[in-house]
């Protein structure tokens, strides 16, 4: 039996757009998928941009006009990954016009918005999915299995980070991430540490309940593209401590200025049996401390991904020769066309990219009046 055909729109070609397009490609080769895909068509700022991507990523058409693409009836799926602050009008465009819709984190400038989208997107009866690709990491879904499974005993304590240093030059230019509403570490990478840790631990200590942040603006001014500075209003470094709903003490860390780190999306987790440690900078590794072991053998022993942590035997049948990025974002698209298809939930849709965005906008309240706040 064919497969039913399945088109995709691409809204926006950078580093995002580019990563998408692979991830529909790679997914259609080691997935075995609901739908045929097609890559439809892509959109960007201009025709020249836009007829370029396409042509490199391997979409049929292209366009200037991201509204003609939305309003496109062969398009089943929009995806975007365009500047934070454009997410809201094009999916709510899209939503009006049928469509499933993949937008890229965080979902929207403001929780307000994140829920007019999740709202909009419900009552329309669409799929919906963020990218939150961390989180498609086999070694992920291991850590989580193993915190459920008990095998860490009781959780004691969890420690976050996503450190990088693109924005650690002082004259870097004010892009869109430096936004006033909605930009800043925080929401930028802070989104993926606070996924991550609910990811982890909410299953056994429930969700984040209470917050305590500390955010910052190191850099106060940036180069402004023409022949000014503008001002910097959002955090470079943004902290917060955790209380998850079982008592469960943690923190995270988003910091963009960390010189030398390019991608530390790391955690710790410690529990009365055991405890686990892991690093992006070797994500197809994960550390494990088991107090079973005897003394004078105890140490962290590192587990490396393969075939028995699906679906990494789909990519690669020999285990420890690694996944990449790319990936990730191949098993986010697969797990998100079998949401399309019915097979599943919807792994990460816009009710949950609404709550990360809950916990970002309560930290930066906590941080901004100095006192612990409780996530509405
Ligand atoms: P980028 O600047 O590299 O790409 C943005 C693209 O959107 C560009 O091609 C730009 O020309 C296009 N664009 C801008 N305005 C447009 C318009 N009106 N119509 C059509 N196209 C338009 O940015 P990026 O780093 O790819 O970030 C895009 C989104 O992806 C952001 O929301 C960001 O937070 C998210 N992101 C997610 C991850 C992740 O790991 N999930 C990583 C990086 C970025």
């Amino acid at each position: 039996m064919p497969k039913p055909k399945l088109r995709i729109g691409l809204i926006g070609s950078g580093f995002m757009g580019k990563t998408h397009a692979f991830g529909y490609s790679i997914a259609a080769r080691v997935f075995d998928l609901p739908f045929e895909l097609e890559l439809h068509a892509v959109a960007d700022i201009s025709d020249e941009v836009a007829a370029k991507a396409a042509s490199a990523l391997g979409f049929a058409r292209s366009t200037s006009d991201w509204r003609s693409l939305v309003a496109d009836p062969a398009i089943d799926v929009v995806n975007i990954t365009t500047p934070n602050a454009l997410h809201k009008e094009m999916a709510l465009a899209a939503v009006a016009a049928g469509k499933h819709v993949y937008c890229e984190k965080p979902l929207a400038p403001l929780a307000t918005d994140a829920r007019e989208m999740a709202e909009a997107a419900e009552a329309a009866g669409v799929k919906t999915q963020v990218g939150f690709n961390y989180l498609c990491n086999p070694m992920l879904g291991l850590a989580r299995d193993m915190i459920a499974a008990g095998e860490l005993g009781e959780i004691r304590g969890y420690r976050g980070v996503h450190a990088e240093d693109y924005m650690a030059d002082t004259n870097g230019p004010f892009t869109f991430r430096h936004e006033p509403v909605g930009g800043g570490a925080l929401a930028d990478i802070g989104s993926h540490a606070l996924a991550t840790a609910e990811f982890l631990l909410a299953p056994t200590a429930g969700p984040i309940i209470r917050v305590m942040g500390d955010c910052v603006t190191m850099i106060k001014e940036r180069p402004d593209g023409k022949d000014g500075r503008r001002r910097v209003e959002v955090d470079d470094v943004g902290r917060a401590f955790l209380r998850f709903a079982n008592g469960t003490s943690g923190s995270i860390e988003a910091n963009w200025i960390a010189t030398g780190r390019k991608m530390q999306h790391d955690f710790e987790v410690y529990g009365s049996r055991g405890a686990l440690a892991f690093s992006q900078e070797r994500f197809s590794e994960l550390h494990f401390f088991s107090t079973d072991d005897r003394g004078g053998r105890q140490g962290f022993r590192r587990i490396e991904a393969g075939p028995e942590h699906p679906p990494y035997g789909l990519f690669c049948v020999a285990p420890g020769h690694q996944l990449g990025f790319n990936d990730l974002k191949a098993i986010e698209v697969a797990n998100y066309l079998y949401a399309i298809a019915g097979r599943r939930s919807e792994p990460f849709n816009f009710r949950a990219g609404l709550r990360i965005q809950t916990l970002v906008e309560t930290i930066h309240a906590s941080s901004r009046a100095g006192a612990w706040k409780d996530v509405p």
